[in-house]
């Protein structure tokens, strides 16, 4: 049987990250007779609470928007296909790739950004709400899985990854670098996808920027008799295969031209898994474009106002109760303050049980009301 070295030795890049050289865990532990260290992260994030309920978290659309389009944790298993795909295809690490993009939005508070944008205006004078610097408090200390240690105790190269995504400071690991790229190839076109499928955009739309009019032509080349929802499903492909393509072809010759020999040497330099500049200018043509058309569309800027009084009821009555807090948050209650244990509280509540909790709040409390939409909007 091949030990986890020999085989990332027959099948990785001198440039990818070896299992072998990893800084290890903050609480050490043995290494696993067949599973190498990020593959036991991996096993440990699926495990935990804060990545199930992914499921009942917002990507962009809640379930008043219909049952098609993403939640997060589908969004999140997109990213893991399109990361996994580029670092095979680059010759790194997959076992580090799997386990940052299934890491990557664990930090994600209910309702998505909105939620996330209402939490760190709430926190605003006591350090601020951010979903990258959560999943590091969810991993190191949140989660109570282990005995021997808080949170999952993973490698030290998923929590520099994840740093990094907070922080974008200095240069990560290449698998780092894929994962980042994945995301965004995945919620540029996933996103297009749904926002067709619920109505927000048209089949008319799909013109209107470059990238999107390149992959019309030729799904129309490729095929003629296709209805609407055939032809979206064609387009979608082919705006997923255009961006893989293109970033493989672009990073391959980076990687040539910088001639690094190791994973070392990564981190001294600018990162080098990015699109060519012709589809990175596309890409931002696209990403305005979805801003205006779908994120800020009056239909989602609407739900929004609902969701943010929601994060607000349930904040407002913790700060009056704090001694109702489930249990698990009287360490950050004792040590950090009020505050921040309402925060690690919410965040970890799905939509569901938010709007839910928010409801049930206000029941409790007859002084607070639902404000009218309208309200929201001008408060
Ligand atoms: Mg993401």
């Amino acid at each position: 049987m091949f030990s986890v070295s020999e085989r990332e030795q027959v099948l990785l890049a001198p440039y990818a990250f070896h299992s072998e050289k990893s800084k290890g865990r903050r609480y050490p532990e043995t290494v696993h007779p067949y599973r190498g260290p990020f593959q036991r992260d991996r096993d440990r994030i699926i495990h935990c609470a804060a990545f199930r309920r992914l499921s009942e978290k917002m990507q962009v659309f809640t379930a008043e928007f219909g049952n098609y389009h993403r939640t997060r944790l589908t969004h999140t298993m997109e990213v893991v296909g399109v990361a996994r795909t580029l670092g095979r295809a680059l010759m790194l690490n997959e076992d580090l790739i799997e386990a940052a993009a299934l890491l990557h939005d664990i930090g994600h508070p209910p309702f998505g950004h909105t939620g996330e944008t209402v939490l760190d205006g709430l926190l605003l004078n006591d350090g601020g709400f951010d979903h990258n610097g959560q999943a590091l408090r969810i991993v190191e200390k949140l989660e109570h899985r282990y005995a021997d240690f808080p949170g999952l105790n993973l490698s030290r190269e998923l929590l520099d990854g994840q740093a990094f995504k907070q922080s974008k400071n200095r240069t990560p690991l290449l698998e780092i670098q894929v994962v980042d790229v994945a995301d965004s190839i995945a919620y540029d076109t996933h996103d297009v996808d749904d926002a067709m499928e619920i109505g927000l955009l048209s089949t008319d739309q799909l013109a209107q920027t470059t990238l999107w009019k390149h992959s019309v032509k030729r799904t129309k080349e490729r095929w003629t008799n296709l209805d609407e929802s055939e032809f979206r499903q064609a387009v979608v492909h082919d705006l997923i295969d255009t961006q893989i393509n293109d970033l493989l072809q672009a990073t391959r010759n980076r990687i040539q031209t910088s001639g690094i020999r190791s994973a070392d040497e990564v981190l001294q330099i600018t990162p080098l898994v990015a699109p060519s500049s012709e589809i990175a200018q596309q890409k931002s043509e696209v990403e305005a474009f979805l801003l205006e058309k779908v994120y800020r569309h009056p239909k989602i800027m609407v739900h929004r106002g609902r969701i943010s009084h929601w994060i607000e009821i349930l904040f407002d009555y913790y700060i009056k109760h704090p001694d109702e807090l489930p249990s698990r948050y009287s360490g950050v209650l004792k040590h950090e303050g009020a505050k921040r244990a309402i925060a690690d509280y919410i965040a970890d509540l799905t939509d569901r049980t938010a709007r839910f909790e928010a409801y049930r709040m206000l029941e409790k409390n007859e002084s607070a009301t639902i404000r009218p939409i309208e309200n929201i909007f001008r408060s």
